[in-house]
């Protein structure tokens, strides 16, 4: 295929600007889809208001005066002849457009009129005419140096000339079903569309091309794992098992024992597990995840066992240490913050077998680490990673069996696609004893009311988060702050009461001092950001304030709620918010996790279900699941026909879906 650099207008400089916003190939730039369209629409000189927006075509009449000023300013006059009458056009800083203004030159006029004057004050001037009517623009997400009139002229180039060369990714049988215009027609209309109709038309065959070439993807990972045997064959021993889960202080709910039943039956059977296990927050998905690890372990293989934070690997290490207290087995902890020498020491213990359990971050899967016999991944909050950091741990092992865990209960939509080539085990049960969280909306104004709520919780010896959106002050924001609210804390009970804040940007020795001192009710109140959102597990508190709880979504909300609620005492969550509390009252209602991502959902996208970082995985061009769900749904039934459908096998299509996916 031509490269990006051989397109026609695309120099050097160009192309570093191209490669910054993520065009790196002439594929890249023609699906390089407008963001939004303007609709230029002409208007009639009599209908617009003095000092109205006016959008009008028509000829140069006389030429134009251009006249500077100092310090680089400039301005230009000319007279314009429309289909509504002639109109005086001035424009400022556009004197490089006078060669261009020849008279007798058709343009388009954008800026406010004057009445009086019969002037329009232009903001911009194109070439051209409004066809018809109107003109539909697309306008481009661009960078410094390189503008949307750069883009469309460089993808029309690339259209012009190399057209034929883009791959279409729809079958023809499909092409032909839904009777779709073929790909270089769909990219030129979507690019340089003549009417809103067409403009639909083509938008709904390109979201259908882009969801089909992914579910292929997914159809054909999910067949691969099924049929490919190539699993670690195991031998589990229930019995030694099923006492260990018998000796534990409580009992595992109906769920729990599914899932365990579950991994168990992947596990050993010679197809790979490839398995998410969800389950709302305090669900008790950790322990299920422990009790594969031990399994893993009786059956002689290592378990990698990988969190999104410190705070949450350290949990979970101290909680494993303790769960197999009885057990003589080597476990350890590996984060961004072990020493230099402990690091060594335990890459050579992985690497030579003597580890059979390790816990961390994200140093789990760096360069370095070498496992002997890696047998089990698993991944907490797994919505936290990348797919391609996903991928570089399972590459680790030979073949290891790899189970996600996430707390944040996913939307139908979002398990088709992103889990779609996983299975599922479900927690929807909860632990015997625990109660509903009493959820209150609070206003600003209502403080004294949340500081008092506060007090009676401290005072029967429980402890308290209170969460803010921010760290410390800015100039540009009113938000509540953790630095702040400390004070504020500190002013109200710092009498009584030890008050400490923990945040992202603190080392990571000193947040696990924080935490282990909360853990221990050294600290009373904790006042954070959302970095105790996932997973923390301190029993004893049983009160959480969100302050401007309307920035946050409501997963994220609902995920730091599970935060209390966890021992056997009534808990309580406080959200304070002057505004949005439309949304902020479903929390009031709602303690399904399910339900609330539901409604987040519908509500914001899936922004908040998989953070910033994350959405890349689910970066689409063109479509949008949420929106999209029933083209989706029509592309996961077409290219799971297809992927089966032996008689394509020799598809010249197929075999390059198939290519592209085990290249990686
Ligand atoms: P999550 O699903 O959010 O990860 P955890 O695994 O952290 O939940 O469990 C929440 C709490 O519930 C922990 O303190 C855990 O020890 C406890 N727990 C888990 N399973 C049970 C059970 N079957 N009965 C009672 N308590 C349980
Ligand atoms: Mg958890």
């Amino acid at each position: 295929m031509t490269e990006l650099k051989d397109v026609k207008g695309v120099g050097p400089k160009s192309l570093s600007l191209l490669n910054k916003i993520g065009i790196y190939t002439l594929e890249d730039l023609v699906t390089h889809y407008p963001f939004r369209y303007d609709v230029l629409e002409r208007n009639n000189l009599a209908e617009v208001e003095d000092g109205g927006k006016i959008i009008i075509d028509g000829k140069v009449e006389s030429m134009p005066i251009l006249m500077r000023f100092k310090a680089g300013l400039n301005k230009m006059n000319f007279r314009l002849v429309t289909q509504s009458g002639v109109v005086g056009v001035s424009i400022f800083n556009r004197a490089f457009l006078k060669t261009q203004l020849v008279v007798g030159t058709s343009v388009i006029v954008i800026g406010k009129l004057d009445k009086a004057k019969n002037v329009i004050t232009a903001s911009d001037i194109k070439m051209g005419s409004l066809m018809s009517k109107a003109k539909i623009e697309p306008v481009y997400h661009c960078t410094s140096g390189l503008t949307t009139k750069n883009l469309s002229t460089y993808i029309n180039m690339a259209l012009l000339m190399h057209g034929k060369e883009i791959l279409d990714y729809i079958p023809s049988v499909y092409l032909e079903k839904y009777n779709f215009v073929n790909k270089k027609t769909a990219l030129n209309i979507i690019h340089n569309p003549s009417t809103v109709e067409k403009l639909k038309e083509v938008t709904v065959r390109l979201k259908y091309e882009e969801l089909f070439a992914f579910m292929f993807k997914i159809n054909y990972l999910k067949l691969q794992n099924k049929k490919k045997n190539n699993g670690l064959v195991r031998q589990i021993d229930r019995e030694k098992l099923d006492h260990f889960i018998n000796s534990l202080p409580y009992k595992l709910t109906n769920d729990q024992l599914t899932a365990v039943k579950e991994i168990i039956e992947d596990m050993s059977s010679n197809n790979r597990m490839n398995r998410l296990l969800q389950g709302d927050v305090g669900s008790g998905k950790t322990i299920v995840s422990f009790i594969a690890m031990l399994a893993n372990h009786f059956s002689g293989y290592q378990s990698a066992l990988m969190a999104p934070t410190e705070i949450l690997a350290v949990q979970h290490y101290n909680n494993l240490k303790k769960f197999l207290a009885n057990i003589d087995i080597n476990v350890q902890l590996l984060t961004g913050s072990t020493t230099k020498k402990d690091k060594q020491h335990i890459y050579k213990g992985l690497k030579d077998g003597s580890i059979s359990m390790i816990v961390g971050t994200h140093a789990l899967i760096q360069e370095e680490v070498e496992y002997c016999n890696l047998g089990l991944v698993i991944t907490d909050e797994q919505h936290r990673f990348g797919v391609h950091q996903r991928a570089n741990l399972q590459n680790k092992g030979v073949r290891p069996d790899v189970l996600y865990m996430s707390a944040t209960p996913i939307p139908r939509t979002y398990a088709l696609t992103i889990f779609g080539d996983m299975d599922v085990s479900t927690i929807k049960e909860r632990p015997a004893g625990r109660q509903k969280i009493d959820t209150f909306v609070k206003k600003n104004s209502e403080i004294k009311d949340v500081l008092e709520m506060m007090y009676e919780e401290l005072k029967k010896k429980h402890q308290v988060y209170v969460i803010a959106p921010l760290i410390e002050d800015s100039e540009h924001s009113e938000l509540a702050t953790v630095c702040n609210l400390k004070d504020q804390m500190k002013l109200a009970f710092g009498e009584y009461y030890k008050i400490d804040i923990v945040h992202g940007k603190m080392a990571s020795g000193a947040k696990d001092v924080i935490m282990e001192q909360f853990k221990n009710n050294e600290i009373q109140i904790l006042i954070s950001t959302t970095v105790v959102e996932v997973g923390v597990d301190v029993p004893n508190a049983t009160t959480i304030v969100i302050f401007d709880a309307d920035r946050f979504g409501l997963s994220t909300l609902h995920q730091l709620r599970g935060r209390v609620g966890r021992g056997d005492s009534k808990s309580m969550c406080i959200l304070i918010s002057d505004s949005d509390a439309e949304r902020l009252k479903i929390m009031e209602k709602e303690d399904d996790g399910f339900v609330i991502s539901e409604e987040d959902f519908k509500l914001r996208g899936h922004g908040d279900l998989f953070g910033t970082k994350q959405s890349g995985d689910m970066s689409f061009k063109i479509a949008n699941i949420r929106q999209d769900y029933k083209i989706l749904l029509q592309a996961k039934k077409d290219s799971k026909e297809y992927l089966l459908d032996k008689e394509s096998d020799n598809d010249e299509l197929k075999k390059i879906l198939i290519s592209t996916i085990e290249e990686g």
